[in-house]
Order: structure tokens, then sequence, then C-alpha cells
């Protein structure tokens, strides 16, 4: 018999990278209609639809994508939205080509369907219409819940807490919600209009957000469970502490860590200039160092404020980049130098106090290290120097001590992160939850969702268990 042939996946049209490398607006532009609904004709709708466990927020993808074959775009979004509070944000950052498109079982014999491009298209589509559906209220349990930290992690437990029927507050730090969605995430990548909408949705669901609360100064935990009268909480306060490289010269004006970088380029509106005179150096020569999503999105935001140069200097090769491939793609269509095999020796000035070079070395691989990953060593004598005039180390960040150093009780990892189970997202400490990079260390959105969904599931447990006469309701 003949096999039938699987069509290609709809592509999704963007902007040209020349005009792109200059400007913040979003580089995909979404399926239309029409587009969508020829995606979705690809799916089989199997009978053991495996691209729903690749999904840690347990979506149901063929419910969803049957819909939008039905041209019930709002239906589908409302679908998605039983189990996942974020689809906007999850269509446009997620990973689905190691999650749930990994698993769809067209990507054996070629091009898995284009999940996340059709989430985007639905939440989207339903923004679009103004037909937000908001699910019935459910019964008040009365218990109180406080959840630290307002990234994908927190913003998800808040959401599935409050259709629980507790009361939910958010305590956030930085005068905006959102974590590394509004921080670290450029706009090009994620509009801020989007994540906002989505925790407008969620605050409508009826969470009480309270930014500008620094949890461990302006309260304890302790005193938010004590004096407060919260019943349990959820610690999702991320992985937001700036690793440095450690080499001579790397306090000189100029070199800014990514974090720094992309908070002044994003929550601090630099790309908004000149609306925004937000103080960040314009580098003409900017080089960025490390491999991952955070280096890519330095490196192309330094281009769009206007670098005449980007180089991405990585010790490693491109095939062990941990960055999307996507955003590596990207990057070497807007002009992004790759310098592979690279090191950072130290930095130069020019007398003043400012960075105007970097000397570096070339690399080679050797055996594989602890991560299976080859490791890099120096080629002796290869050493040269870079002229530039900003650079940008984004080798990693760690877990933000705030926190935690106030609660000696809670149990660490030796690298400071919180210990936590991996099911329930219960700590050491009674009525305390954990999950997402505070305690993984930096990995992915979809992953700290998973890990708040986890933990909200764990947290109405110990309710149950904790206050068992009554089922966890206060009479
Ligand atoms: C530049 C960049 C690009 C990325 N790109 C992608 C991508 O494309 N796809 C992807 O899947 N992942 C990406 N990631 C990783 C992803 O964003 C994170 O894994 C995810 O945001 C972790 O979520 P979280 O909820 O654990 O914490 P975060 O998003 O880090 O949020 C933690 C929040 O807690 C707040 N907080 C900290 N301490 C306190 C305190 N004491 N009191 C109150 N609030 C506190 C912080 O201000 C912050 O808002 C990227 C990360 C960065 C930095
Ligand atoms: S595995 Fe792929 S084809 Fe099958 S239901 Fe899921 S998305 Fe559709």
């Amino acid at each position: 018999m003949e096999e039938k042939k699987i069509k290609n996946r709809v592509k999704m049209r963007e902007q040209e990278a020349r005009e792109r490398a200059r400007n913040f607006i979003e580089v995909p532009y979404g399926y239309t209609p029409e587009e969508a609904s020829e995606e979705a004709s690809r799916c089989l709708n199997c009978l053991k639809p495996t691209c729903r466990s690749g999904c840690p927020v347990e979506v149901d993808i063929p419910s969803f994508i049957q819909l939008i074959k039905e041209g019930k775009f709002t239906e589908a979004a409302w679908k998605i939205k039983e189990k996942n509070a974020l689809p906007a944000v999850c269509g446009r950052v997620c990973p689905q080509e190691i999650q749930c498109e990994s698993m769809c079982i067209l990507g054996k014999k070629g091009d898995p369907v284009a999940i996340g491009n059709l989430e985007r298209f639905v939440s989207d589509y339903e923004a679009s219409q103004g037909k937000i559906q908001m699910p019935e209220k459910p019964a008040p349990t009365g218990r109180k819940i406080a959840i630290i930290g307002s990234g994908p992690g927190g913003l998800t437990c808040a959401a599935d807490l409050i259709r629980s029927g507790h009361d939910v507050t958010l305590f956030e730090a930085l005068h905006k919600p959102g974590g590394v969605l509004v921080y670290g995430i450029p706009e090009f990548r994620l509009p801020k209009a989007i994540v906002e909408r989505e925790v407008e949705y969620i605050k409508k669901l009826g969470v009480e957000v309270k930014v500008n609360a620094v949890i461990g100064k302006l309260f304890t935990l302790d005193e938010l469970l004590s004096d407060y009268g919260y019943d349990a909480c959820f610690i999702a306060t991320g992985a937001g502490l700036p690793v440095f490289m450690g080499i001579p010269g790397e306090n000189l004006n100029g070199v800014y860590s990514s974090n720094e970088f992309l908070t002044r380029a994003n929550l601090m509106k630099a790309y908004l200039f000149p609306e925004y005179d937000t103080p960040i150096k314009r580098g003409k020569k900017v080089a960025v160092f490390g491999g991952g999503n955070v280096a890519m999105d330095s490196a192309r935001v330094a281009l769009r404020l206007g670098a005449e140069k980007v180089y991405l200097v990585y010790r490693r090769s491109e095939a062990e980049m941990p960055a999307r491939k996507a955003e590596i793609h990207h990057a070497h269509e807007e002009g992004i130098e790759f310098m592979l095999l690279t090191a950072p020796l130290k930095f130069l000035d020019d007398g003043k106090g400012n960075v105007n070079s970097v000397e570096c070395i070339k690399m080679e691989l050797g055996e594989p290290d602890a991560s299976g990953r080859r490791k890099p060593a120096p080629i002796k004598g290869s050493q040269f120097t870079l002229e530039i005039d900003v650079a940008i180390p984004a080798i990693g960040t760690r877990s933000n001590p705030l926190l935690t150093k106030t609660m000696p009780d809670l149990n660490l990892n030796k690298r400071g992160y919180i210990v936590a189970d991996h099911e329930t997202g219960m700590t050491t400490k009674p009525g305390v939850f954990a999950g997402g990079d505070i305690v993984t260390g930096s990995a992915t959105v979809i992953l700290a969702m998973g890990a708040g969904k986890k933990a909200a599931r764990g947290i109405n447990d110990y309710l149950k268990w904790k206050f068992w006469d009554t089922g966890g309701i206060t009479q």
C-alpha cells in the first residue's frame, strides 16, 4: 500500500531580518485563521495522543486542535485555559520542540504539528474578539495562601489555587508582575502587552497582586504564616542572581551583567528611546559572552539599541549551544557575529575606567565533561584582542538568597536552591512549598509553570490534611 505523504507544516511569516534588527516589534506575525485551520488539519487526532504527555501543564492538545478544525477558535482558547493560564506566553516562548511537539506522532516521519503556533493563534484570537471567558467562581474555602514571586511559576500556582476557592495573594519584589517574562525576555520575542493581558486575566480570577513587596525585607515568611494568617505559601522567587566570569576588568564601566542589561532594556524601557531616557550605554561594538537564550537575547537587544557590531563569544561550538535553535537562527539572520571556540581572558580599559577591549583565546574541544558536552581547552599562543565598548557576560544565574537567608529552617542544596519534593513542591518546612527556577536552577517557562501546578495540588492536599475535620475549609 502506498504510504500517505505528511503535509509540511504551515510556516509562520515574520519580519524581514534586516528590518527587524533595528526595531523592537515582534519578529513572527502569527497565523491567520486560514493558516491556523490548515495547520490544525494536519493533526491526526490520535487515539493515544502522545503530545499530551509532553505538556507539563496537561493541556488537552488534541481537543483544542479539533476545535480549531471546526472553526471554533475562541472555544479552543477556553479549552487551553482550563489548564494553562498563560497560553499566549507559552505559544511564544515555550520550547515546544523539546516538549509537546517532540512527542507528536507526525514528528516520526516529518514535521510535528505546530502546537505552539496554534496555541498562540487561538489565545490572540480570543483577545482580539474581546471574548475573554471567565470560569465559574468556586465556593470560597476561607483559606489564605501567599505566593512569593510573580514569574510563570507563581502566576500558574496562583491561578490554580484561586480556582480551588482559596484567597490568594501574590507578592512581587519588582514594580511589575511577570518575573523574567517582563524583565528578561525582550519585547520582540514576547511583547509586554501580552504578559499584561495574561496577568490581568489572573487578577480577574480574583488573585490579589502586591508589587514592590520584597518578602524577607517587608515581612518574613514566618510573619506571613503566623501574624497575617496565611495557611500555606508557595515560593517561586526564580534564579535571578547574576554570575560573573571572574576575570580581570569585569568591574569596568560598560561591563553589564545580562540581567542588568536586559532589565534596563525591558523593564526600564530603554527600548522605547527617546520616549524613555533610561540610563544604558548604547555600545557601538558589543561583545556578549555565553551561548544560551539569555546570551542570544542580550546580543539581539544590543543590536536593536544601535550597535554596529555585536559579537557572540562562546567557548564551545554551535552544536553545544544551549539556546533554542530558533533563537540561534534568528541571531544569525540578524547579523550577530558568532565567535565560537573562543573564551575571554581579561577586559582592558581606556585609562578612564571604561572598557575598550577584551583579550580572548581560541579553544578546542576535548573529552565530554559531567554535562555530557565536550570540554573546551585553550589553544596555547592563540590570544587576540577585540575592540569593544560594551561587554555583557551572560553565562548563567544563581539563586537569589534574599528570602532564603531569612529562613534558616528551610533546607537548601549546596548551590543554594530550595530542596522541594518534585511531585508536590513540599519543602522541609510545614506549609511552605516551592517550585520553578528557585528549586531547579535556571530552566524554562513551562517547567516553572508545571511546578506551580503540582504545588497547587500539593497545597490543596496539605490543607485537607491540616484541617482534616473540615476537608480544608474554614467553618
Ligand atoms: C533573558 C531570558 C530569556 C529566557 N528565555 C526563555 C525562553 O525563550 N523560553 C523559556 O521557556 N524560558 C526562557 N527563560 C527561562 C525562564 O524565563 C525561567 O525559567 C522562568 O521565568 C522561571 O520562572 P519562575 O517563576 O521560577 O521565576 P522568575 O520568572 O524568575 O520570577 C521570579 C519572580 O520572583 C520575584 N522575587 C524574587 N525574590 C523575591 C522576594 N524576596 N519577594 C518577592 N518577590 C521576589 C522576582 O522579582 C521575579 O519577578 C529565559 C530566561 C531569561 C533570563
Ligand atoms: S500526537 Fe500530534 S497528531 Fe497526534 S493528537 Fe497530538 S498533535 Fe495531533
